[in-house]
């Protein structure tokens, strides 16, 4: 499964703070960072719940 963040991202930082497995906070670009983006195993439903608790729904998971 590929994980993909999109433009419209507002950098609130939740998914690193709630699953820092899969995302990172790079300060210096103001971006958010995918640890993987490919994952697959445990991280699938990580990246499943993130993908729900973005509040703007800028997580997309794709098969
Ligand atoms: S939770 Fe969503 S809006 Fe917030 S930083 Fe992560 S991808 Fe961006």
């Amino acid at each position: 499964m590929k994980i993909e963040i999109k433009d419209f991202c507002i950098r609130c930082g939740l998914c690193e703070d709630l699953y820092p497995e899969l995302f990172h906070f790079d300060h210096p670009s103001d971006s958010i960072i995918l640890k993987s983006e490919e994952v697959s195993g445990d991280l699938i439903e990580v990246a499943k719940n993130a993908a729900r608790d973005c509040a703007i729904a800028a997580i997309h998971l794709k098969n």
